[in-house]
Protein backbone atom coordinates (compact mmCIF):
# COMPACT_ATOMS: atom_id res chain seq x y z
CA UNK A 1 0.00 0.00 0.00
CA UNK A 2 1.09 3.22 -0.85
CA UNK A 3 0.57 6.13 2.01
CA UNK A 4 0.51 8.92 -0.38
CA UNK A 5 -2.10 7.12 -2.71
CA UNK A 6 -5.53 8.76 -3.11
CA UNK A 7 -8.02 6.30 -4.64
CA UNK A 8 -11.18 8.10 -6.55
CA UNK A 9 -14.26 6.01 -7.21
CA UNK A 10 -15.73 7.65 -10.15
CA UNK A 11 -14.31 9.08 -13.15
CA UNK A 12 -16.65 11.86 -14.20
CA UNK A 13 -16.84 15.16 -13.66
CA UNK A 14 -16.32 15.76 -9.69
CA UNK A 15 -14.04 12.44 -9.72
CA UNK A 16 -11.36 13.88 -12.58
CA UNK A 17 -11.53 17.39 -10.94
CA UNK A 18 -10.79 15.88 -7.67
CA UNK A 19 -7.77 14.16 -9.39
CA UNK A 20 -6.01 16.98 -10.56
CA UNK A 21 -5.94 19.03 -7.43
CA UNK A 22 -5.29 16.12 -5.49
CA UNK A 23 -2.25 15.45 -8.01
CA UNK A 24 -1.48 19.11 -7.78
CA UNK A 25 -0.95 18.63 -4.62
CA UNK A 26 1.76 16.29 -4.38
CA UNK A 27 -0.34 12.83 -4.46
CA UNK A 28 -0.65 9.72 -6.26
CA UNK A 29 -3.71 9.47 -7.92
CA UNK A 30 -5.63 6.39 -8.89
CA UNK A 31 -9.17 6.63 -10.79
CA UNK A 32 -11.45 3.69 -10.89
CA UNK A 33 -14.53 3.28 -13.34
CA UNK A 34 -16.70 0.73 -14.12
CA UNK A 35 -17.61 2.39 -17.37
CA UNK A 36 -15.70 1.92 -20.14
CA UNK A 37 -15.13 5.33 -20.69
CA UNK A 38 -14.43 8.32 -18.65
CA UNK A 39 -16.84 11.31 -18.18
CA UNK A 40 -19.65 9.80 -20.11
CA UNK A 41 -22.19 12.44 -18.70
CA UNK A 42 -19.89 15.23 -19.51
CA UNK A 43 -20.10 13.78 -23.24
CA UNK A 44 -23.80 13.82 -23.48
CA UNK A 45 -24.35 17.20 -21.43
CA UNK A 46 -25.58 20.39 -22.95
CA UNK A 47 -27.32 18.81 -25.88
CA UNK A 48 -24.03 17.44 -26.51
CA UNK A 49 -22.08 20.91 -26.24
CA UNK A 50 -21.37 20.86 -22.33
CA UNK A 51 -22.89 23.43 -20.45
CA UNK A 52 -19.71 23.31 -18.02
CA UNK A 53 -20.79 26.57 -15.95
CA UNK A 54 -23.11 29.42 -15.23
CA UNK A 55 -22.06 33.04 -15.01
CA UNK A 56 -24.49 33.78 -12.34
CA UNK A 57 -23.50 30.75 -9.53
CA UNK A 58 -25.12 31.56 -6.45
CA UNK A 59 -25.39 29.05 -3.51
CA UNK A 60 -29.49 30.31 -4.12
CA UNK A 61 -29.08 27.59 -7.28
CA UNK A 62 -28.61 24.41 -5.41
CA UNK A 63 -31.31 22.24 -3.60
CA UNK A 64 -30.36 20.87 -0.38
CA UNK A 65 -31.69 20.16 3.24
CA UNK A 66 -28.73 22.05 4.08
CA UNK A 67 -28.43 25.33 1.89
CA UNK A 68 -25.63 26.79 3.68
CA UNK A 69 -23.24 23.08 3.15
CA UNK A 70 -22.35 24.25 -0.63
CA UNK A 71 -21.40 27.54 0.41
CA UNK A 72 -17.67 27.37 1.05
CA UNK A 73 -16.83 24.83 -1.96
CA UNK A 74 -18.50 27.21 -4.32
CA UNK A 75 -16.56 30.42 -2.79
CA UNK A 76 -13.69 28.75 -3.17
CA UNK A 77 -13.52 27.21 -6.46
CA UNK A 78 -16.06 29.94 -8.41
CA UNK A 79 -17.24 29.42 -11.92
CA UNK A 80 -14.78 32.20 -13.05
CA UNK A 81 -11.78 29.56 -11.78
CA UNK A 82 -13.20 26.89 -14.19
CA UNK A 83 -13.29 29.56 -16.96
CA UNK A 84 -9.71 30.22 -16.72
CA UNK A 85 -9.01 26.95 -16.87
CA UNK A 86 -11.43 26.59 -20.35
CA UNK A 87 -9.60 29.79 -21.50
CA UNK A 88 -5.91 28.47 -20.69
CA UNK A 89 -6.47 25.49 -22.56
CA UNK A 90 -7.84 27.88 -25.46
CA UNK A 91 -11.30 26.44 -25.88
CA UNK A 92 -14.18 28.67 -27.72
CA UNK A 93 -17.15 29.24 -25.28
CA UNK A 94 -20.15 31.04 -25.53
CA UNK A 95 -23.19 32.80 -22.88
CA UNK A 96 -26.70 30.81 -24.57
CA UNK A 97 -28.52 32.38 -21.93
CA UNK A 98 -29.22 33.07 -18.67
CA UNK A 99 -25.79 32.99 -17.93
CA UNK A 100 -25.47 29.82 -19.27
CA UNK A 101 -22.05 28.88 -20.54
CA UNK A 102 -21.63 26.20 -23.60
CA UNK A 103 -18.26 25.06 -25.39
CA UNK A 104 -17.96 26.15 -29.00
CA UNK A 105 -17.35 22.89 -29.64
CA UNK A 106 -18.33 19.38 -28.63
CA UNK A 107 -18.41 18.10 -24.98
CA UNK A 108 -15.60 16.39 -26.17
CA UNK A 109 -13.68 19.26 -25.68
CA UNK A 110 -13.81 19.56 -21.76
CA UNK A 111 -13.56 16.24 -21.02
CA UNK A 112 -10.29 16.18 -23.22
CA UNK A 113 -9.30 19.43 -20.75
CA UNK A 114 -9.80 17.26 -17.87
CA UNK A 115 -8.28 14.17 -18.88
CA UNK A 116 -5.13 16.10 -20.84
CA UNK A 117 -4.73 17.67 -17.25
CA UNK A 118 -5.19 14.22 -15.50
CA UNK A 119 -2.43 12.99 -17.66
CA UNK A 120 -0.23 15.37 -17.29
CA UNK A 121 -0.17 14.79 -13.94
CA UNK A 122 0.66 11.39 -14.03
CA UNK A 123 -3.38 10.52 -12.58
CA UNK A 124 -3.47 6.66 -13.75
CA UNK A 125 -7.46 6.09 -15.13
CA UNK A 126 -8.60 2.23 -15.09
CA UNK A 127 -11.69 1.74 -16.64
CA UNK A 128 -14.04 -1.28 -16.92
CA UNK A 129 -13.44 -1.72 -12.71
CA UNK A 130 -16.07 -2.63 -10.87
CA UNK A 131 -15.51 -2.25 -7.12
CA UNK A 132 -17.39 -5.08 -5.09
CA UNK A 133 -16.51 -4.44 -1.96
CA UNK A 134 -15.07 -2.19 0.36
CA UNK A 135 -13.17 -2.84 4.08
CA UNK A 136 -11.71 -0.58 6.46
CA UNK A 137 -8.78 -1.97 8.06
CA UNK A 138 -7.85 -0.94 11.84
CA UNK A 139 -4.22 0.89 10.21
CA UNK A 140 -7.41 3.29 8.75
CA UNK A 141 -6.33 1.64 5.36
CA UNK A 142 -8.94 0.56 2.78
CA UNK A 143 -8.99 -2.55 0.95
CA UNK A 144 -10.86 -2.69 -2.58
CA UNK A 145 -12.12 -5.73 -4.18
CA UNK A 146 -12.99 -5.66 -7.64
CA UNK A 147 -12.77 -7.44 -10.62
CA UNK A 148 -9.41 -5.80 -11.21
CA UNK A 149 -8.16 -7.61 -8.07
CA UNK A 150 -7.34 -5.78 -4.73
CA UNK A 151 -6.68 -2.05 -3.95
CA UNK A 152 -5.19 -0.32 -0.74
CA UNK A 153 -5.09 3.56 -0.04
CA UNK A 154 -5.80 5.44 2.77
CA UNK A 155 -7.67 8.04 1.04
CA UNK A 156 -10.59 7.06 -0.60
CA UNK A 157 -12.90 9.65 -2.58
CA UNK A 158 -16.44 8.41 -3.58
CA UNK A 159 -17.08 10.53 -6.60
CA UNK A 160 -19.95 7.80 -8.04
CA UNK A 161 -22.53 10.45 -8.69
CA UNK A 162 -26.17 9.17 -8.13
CA UNK A 163 -28.94 6.84 -10.33
CA UNK A 164 -30.16 10.00 -12.87
CA UNK A 165 -29.91 8.25 -16.40
CA UNK A 166 -28.39 4.62 -15.68
CA UNK A 167 -27.61 3.99 -19.32
CA UNK A 168 -24.99 6.39 -18.79
CA UNK A 169 -23.35 4.20 -15.58
CA UNK A 170 -25.18 5.99 -12.90
CA UNK A 171 -25.70 3.67 -9.80
CA UNK A 172 -26.18 4.05 -6.11
CA UNK A 173 -22.89 2.82 -5.19
CA UNK A 174 -21.92 6.03 -3.61
CA UNK A 175 -25.37 5.72 -1.11
CA UNK A 176 -25.00 2.48 -0.29
CA UNK A 177 -20.84 2.97 0.86
CA UNK A 178 -22.33 6.07 3.16
CA UNK A 179 -24.80 3.45 4.54
CA UNK A 180 -22.32 0.84 4.98
CA UNK A 181 -20.17 3.34 6.94
CA UNK A 182 -22.71 4.09 9.06
CA UNK A 183 -23.41 8.25 7.29
CA UNK A 184 -26.79 9.06 6.55
CA UNK A 185 -28.39 9.26 3.20
CA UNK A 186 -31.19 11.68 2.57
CA UNK A 187 -34.28 10.82 0.71
CA UNK A 188 -33.74 10.34 -3.08
CA UNK A 189 -36.08 11.29 -6.33
CA UNK A 190 -35.40 12.04 -10.11
CA UNK A 191 -34.45 15.84 -10.27
CA UNK A 192 -34.77 17.78 -13.74
CA UNK A 193 -37.00 15.42 -15.06
CA UNK A 194 -39.75 15.69 -17.74
CA UNK A 195 -43.31 15.29 -16.29
CA UNK A 196 -45.83 12.39 -17.06
CA UNK A 197 -49.54 13.41 -17.63
CA UNK A 198 -52.55 11.38 -16.75
CA UNK A 199 -54.73 10.03 -19.09
CA UNK A 200 -57.07 13.01 -19.26
CA UNK A 201 -54.18 15.47 -20.28
CA UNK A 202 -52.81 12.94 -22.41
CA UNK A 203 -55.78 12.71 -24.76
CA UNK A 204 -56.34 16.64 -24.59
CA UNK A 205 -52.88 17.69 -25.87
CA UNK A 206 -52.13 14.60 -27.84
CA UNK A 207 -50.90 16.00 -31.25
CA UNK A 208 -49.00 19.10 -29.84
CA UNK A 209 -45.66 16.91 -29.17
CA UNK A 210 -42.99 18.97 -29.82
CA UNK A 211 -44.03 22.21 -29.62
CA UNK A 212 -42.88 24.78 -27.66
CA UNK A 213 -44.25 28.16 -25.28
CA UNK A 214 -42.96 30.44 -23.28
CA UNK A 215 -44.17 30.66 -20.31
CA UNK A 216 -44.03 30.67 -16.34
CA UNK A 217 -44.42 27.82 -14.52
CA UNK A 218 -45.33 27.28 -10.81
CA UNK A 219 -45.51 25.29 -7.53
CA UNK A 220 -44.55 25.13 -4.11
CA UNK A 221 -43.83 28.61 -4.14
CA UNK A 222 -41.44 28.38 -6.97
CA UNK A 223 -41.79 29.41 -9.88
CA UNK A 224 -39.00 29.81 -13.38
CA UNK A 225 -40.17 31.84 -16.51
CA UNK A 226 -38.74 29.39 -19.40
CA UNK A 227 -40.32 27.37 -22.46
CA UNK A 228 -41.92 24.14 -21.54
CA UNK A 229 -42.09 21.25 -24.01
CA UNK A 230 -44.91 18.90 -25.15
CA UNK A 231 -43.99 15.47 -25.54
CA UNK A 232 -45.67 12.41 -26.32
CA UNK A 233 -45.47 11.35 -22.64
CA UNK A 234 -46.17 14.68 -21.02
CA UNK A 235 -44.63 18.18 -20.55
CA UNK A 236 -40.54 18.91 -20.62
CA UNK A 237 -38.34 22.07 -21.43
CA UNK A 238 -36.17 23.73 -19.34
CA UNK A 239 -38.83 25.51 -17.35
CA UNK A 240 -40.44 22.20 -16.34
CA UNK A 241 -37.44 20.33 -15.54
CA UNK A 242 -36.58 23.40 -13.35
CA UNK A 243 -39.93 23.23 -11.72
CA UNK A 244 -40.04 19.28 -11.39
CA UNK A 245 -36.92 19.38 -8.14
CA UNK A 246 -39.76 21.24 -6.73
CA UNK A 247 -42.79 19.01 -7.16
CA UNK A 248 -43.81 15.87 -5.01
CA UNK A 249 -46.35 13.75 -5.98
CA UNK A 250 -49.54 15.18 -5.71
CA UNK A 251 -49.08 19.09 -5.98
CA UNK A 252 -50.73 21.06 -8.91
CA UNK A 253 -48.39 22.73 -11.16
CA UNK A 254 -50.06 25.93 -12.78
CA UNK A 255 -48.49 27.60 -16.55
CA UNK A 256 -48.62 31.11 -17.25
CA UNK A 257 -48.23 30.68 -21.25
CA UNK A 258 -47.73 34.17 -22.60
CA UNK A 259 -46.02 35.93 -19.56
CA UNK A 260 -45.42 38.94 -21.23
CA UNK A 261 -48.89 39.60 -22.20
CA UNK A 262 -52.31 40.33 -19.77
CA UNK A 263 -54.52 38.18 -22.30
CA UNK A 264 -58.01 38.54 -20.87
CA UNK A 265 -56.84 42.32 -20.96
CA UNK A 266 -55.86 41.94 -24.43
CA UNK A 267 -59.09 39.90 -25.66
CA UNK A 268 -60.88 43.23 -23.53
CA UNK A 269 -59.14 45.96 -25.57
CA UNK A 270 -59.40 44.02 -28.89
CA UNK A 271 -63.37 43.91 -28.24
CA UNK A 272 -63.64 47.67 -27.90
CA UNK A 273 -61.65 48.34 -31.03
CA UNK A 274 -63.07 45.91 -33.02
CA UNK A 275 -65.78 44.07 -32.22
CA UNK A 276 -66.75 42.10 -35.50
CA UNK A 277 -63.57 40.08 -35.15
CA UNK A 278 -63.58 36.80 -34.20
CA UNK A 279 -61.77 35.52 -31.12
CA UNK A 280 -59.90 32.67 -32.75
CA UNK A 281 -58.33 35.27 -35.08
CA UNK A 282 -57.05 36.98 -31.88
CA UNK A 283 -55.70 34.07 -30.50
CA UNK A 284 -53.83 33.70 -34.06
CA UNK A 285 -51.65 36.63 -32.91
CA UNK A 286 -50.20 34.25 -30.38
CA UNK A 287 -50.58 31.17 -30.64
CA UNK A 288 -50.55 28.42 -33.21
CA UNK A 289 -53.81 27.19 -34.16
CA UNK A 290 -53.72 23.70 -33.02
CA UNK A 291 -52.23 25.07 -29.78
CA UNK A 292 -55.29 27.22 -29.35
CA UNK A 293 -57.75 23.87 -30.33
CA UNK A 294 -56.13 21.93 -27.56
CA UNK A 295 -56.08 24.62 -24.71
CA UNK A 296 -59.65 25.74 -25.74
CA UNK A 297 -61.50 22.26 -25.99
CA UNK A 298 -64.91 22.40 -25.68
CA UNK A 299 -64.97 26.36 -25.95
CA UNK A 300 -66.59 28.32 -29.26
CA UNK A 301 -64.05 30.81 -30.60
CA UNK A 302 -65.78 31.04 -33.66
CA UNK A 303 -68.25 34.33 -32.79
CA UNK A 304 -67.47 37.87 -32.95
CA UNK A 305 -66.02 39.44 -29.92
CA UNK A 306 -68.84 41.58 -29.27
CA UNK A 307 -71.08 38.52 -28.55
CA UNK A 308 -68.75 37.36 -25.62
CA UNK A 309 -68.88 38.54 -21.65
CA UNK A 310 -65.98 39.77 -20.15
CA UNK A 311 -65.93 36.55 -18.00
CA UNK A 312 -66.61 34.29 -21.28
CA UNK A 313 -63.05 36.33 -22.13
CA UNK A 314 -61.59 35.57 -18.87
CA UNK A 315 -62.28 31.92 -19.25
CA UNK A 316 -60.25 31.92 -22.40
CA UNK A 317 -57.81 33.76 -21.56
CA UNK A 318 -57.44 30.81 -18.47
CA UNK A 319 -57.49 28.23 -20.16
CA UNK A 320 -53.48 29.32 -21.25
CA UNK A 321 -52.54 31.41 -18.46
CA UNK A 322 -53.98 30.07 -15.77
CA UNK A 323 -53.72 26.13 -16.57
CA UNK A 324 -53.58 24.06 -13.80
CA UNK A 325 -52.43 20.06 -13.80
CA UNK A 326 -51.27 17.22 -11.70
CA UNK A 327 -48.82 15.48 -13.19
CA UNK A 328 -49.45 11.70 -13.14
CA UNK A 329 -45.52 11.45 -12.12
CA UNK A 330 -42.33 11.85 -13.97
CA UNK A 331 -40.11 9.95 -16.28
CA UNK A 332 -38.31 8.90 -13.63
CA UNK A 333 -33.97 8.28 -13.29
CA UNK A 334 -34.06 7.04 -17.09
CA UNK A 335 -34.88 10.55 -18.15
CA UNK A 336 -33.26 12.52 -15.05
CA UNK A 337 -30.79 14.69 -15.51
CA UNK A 338 -29.96 14.85 -11.63
CA UNK A 339 -30.96 13.11 -8.28
CA UNK A 340 -32.74 14.79 -5.43
CA UNK A 341 -30.99 14.00 -2.03
CA UNK A 342 -27.99 11.99 -1.24
CA UNK A 343 -25.46 11.48 1.35
CA UNK A 344 -26.22 13.49 4.02
CA UNK A 345 -24.02 16.79 4.48
CA UNK A 346 -24.56 16.95 8.25
CA UNK A 347 -22.30 14.10 7.69
CA UNK A 348 -19.14 15.90 5.67
CA UNK A 349 -16.94 18.75 6.20
CA UNK A 350 -17.82 21.67 3.80
CA UNK A 351 -14.37 22.07 3.96
CA UNK A 352 -12.32 18.77 3.16
CA UNK A 353 -15.68 17.05 1.89
CA UNK A 354 -14.49 13.76 4.35
CA UNK A 355 -17.07 12.36 6.09
CA UNK A 356 -16.98 13.64 9.91
CA UNK A 357 -17.66 9.79 11.37
CA UNK A 358 -14.62 8.09 9.45
CA UNK A 359 -11.09 9.25 8.70
CA UNK A 360 -9.73 9.06 5.02
CA UNK A 361 -13.29 8.70 3.42
CA UNK A 362 -14.55 11.82 0.78
CA UNK A 363 -17.76 12.04 -0.59
CA UNK A 364 -17.85 15.03 -3.78
CA UNK A 365 -20.60 15.64 -6.76
CA UNK A 366 -23.58 14.68 -7.05
CA UNK A 367 -23.55 11.59 -4.77
CA UNK A 368 -24.17 14.51 -1.95
CA UNK A 369 -27.17 15.79 -1.32
CA UNK A 370 -27.06 19.15 -3.33
CA UNK A 371 -28.52 19.77 -6.23
CA UNK A 372 -28.05 22.59 -8.76
CA UNK A 373 -30.52 23.94 -11.14
CA UNK A 374 -30.71 23.23 -14.67
CA UNK A 375 -28.09 25.63 -16.49
CA UNK A 376 -24.49 24.60 -15.65
CA UNK A 377 -25.14 24.94 -12.17
CA UNK A 378 -24.45 20.75 -11.42
CA UNK A 379 -20.88 20.89 -13.00
CA UNK A 380 -20.25 23.92 -11.27
CA UNK A 381 -20.64 22.04 -8.00
CA UNK A 382 -18.79 18.89 -9.72
CA UNK A 383 -15.73 21.34 -10.50
CA UNK A 384 -16.27 22.96 -7.07
CA UNK A 385 -16.54 20.00 -4.47
CA UNK A 386 -13.56 18.07 -6.71
CA UNK A 387 -11.01 20.76 -6.11
CA UNK A 388 -11.69 21.68 -2.44
CA UNK A 389 -11.87 18.06 -1.59
CA UNK A 390 -8.81 17.25 -3.80
CA UNK A 391 -6.58 20.21 -2.40
CA UNK A 392 -7.73 19.24 1.11
CA UNK A 393 -6.42 15.22 0.71
CA UNK A 394 -3.94 14.27 3.28
C1 LIG B 1 -28.52 14.07 -20.11
C2 LIG B 1 -27.83 14.92 -19.09
C3 LIG B 1 -27.39 16.19 -19.44
C4 LIG B 1 -26.78 17.01 -18.48
N1 LIG B 1 -26.34 18.24 -18.87
C5 LIG B 1 -25.74 19.04 -17.94
C6 LIG B 1 -25.20 20.31 -18.34
O1 LIG B 1 -25.18 20.67 -19.52
N2 LIG B 1 -24.69 21.10 -17.34
C7 LIG B 1 -24.63 20.71 -16.02
O2 LIG B 1 -24.15 21.46 -15.17
N3 LIG B 1 -25.07 19.48 -15.65
C8 LIG B 1 -25.61 18.65 -16.58
N4 LIG B 1 -26.04 17.40 -16.20
C9 LIG B 1 -25.81 16.98 -14.80
C10 LIG B 1 -24.34 16.55 -14.65
O3 LIG B 1 -24.00 15.65 -15.69
C11 LIG B 1 -24.09 15.88 -13.28
O4 LIG B 1 -24.56 16.69 -12.25
C12 LIG B 1 -22.60 15.63 -13.11
O5 LIG B 1 -22.12 14.79 -14.14
C13 LIG B 1 -22.30 14.99 -11.75
O6 LIG B 1 -20.93 14.74 -11.69
P1 LIG B 1 -20.37 13.55 -10.79
O7 LIG B 1 -18.92 13.46 -11.12
O8 LIG B 1 -20.77 13.76 -9.38
O9 LIG B 1 -21.11 12.23 -11.28
P2 LIG B 1 -21.07 11.54 -12.73
O10 LIG B 1 -20.73 12.51 -13.77
O11 LIG B 1 -22.36 10.80 -12.82
O12 LIG B 1 -19.86 10.52 -12.64
C14 LIG B 1 -19.92 9.37 -11.84
C15 LIG B 1 -18.96 8.36 -12.40
O13 LIG B 1 -18.93 7.24 -11.48
C16 LIG B 1 -18.99 6.06 -12.21
N5 LIG B 1 -19.61 5.04 -11.34
C17 LIG B 1 -20.87 5.01 -10.89
N6 LIG B 1 -21.04 3.92 -10.12
C18 LIG B 1 -19.85 3.26 -10.08
C19 LIG B 1 -19.39 2.07 -9.47
N7 LIG B 1 -20.22 1.32 -8.73
N8 LIG B 1 -18.11 1.69 -9.64
C20 LIG B 1 -17.26 2.45 -10.41
N9 LIG B 1 -17.64 3.60 -11.02
C21 LIG B 1 -18.91 3.99 -10.86
C22 LIG B 1 -19.82 6.36 -13.44
O14 LIG B 1 -19.53 5.46 -14.47
C23 LIG B 1 -19.38 7.80 -13.74
O15 LIG B 1 -18.27 7.83 -14.62
C24 LIG B 1 -26.62 16.55 -17.14
C25 LIG B 1 -27.03 15.26 -16.81
C26 LIG B 1 -27.61 14.44 -17.76
C27 LIG B 1 -28.04 13.05 -17.36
Amino acid sequence: MSDNLAIIIGAGAAGLMCAISAAENGKNVLVLDHANKAGKKILISGGGRCNFTNMYTEPSNYLSANPHFCKSALKRYTQWDFIAEVDKAGLPWHEKKLGQLFSDNKSEAILNLLLDRCDALGVEIKLNCAISSIKKHSDESFELNSNNGKYHCTSLIIATGAMSFPTMGATDFGHRIARQFGLSVTHTNPGLVPFTFDAKEKQQFEGLSGVSLDSEISCANQSFRENILFTHKGLSGPAVLQISSYWQAGNTITVKCLPDIDLCEDLKQHQQVSPNKHVINILKLHFPERVIERFCINMDLNKPLQQYKHSDLETIANAFQKWQFIPSGTEGYKKAEVTLGGVDTDEISSKTFEAKKVKGLYFIGEVLDVTGHLGGFNFQWAWASGHCCGKAIQ
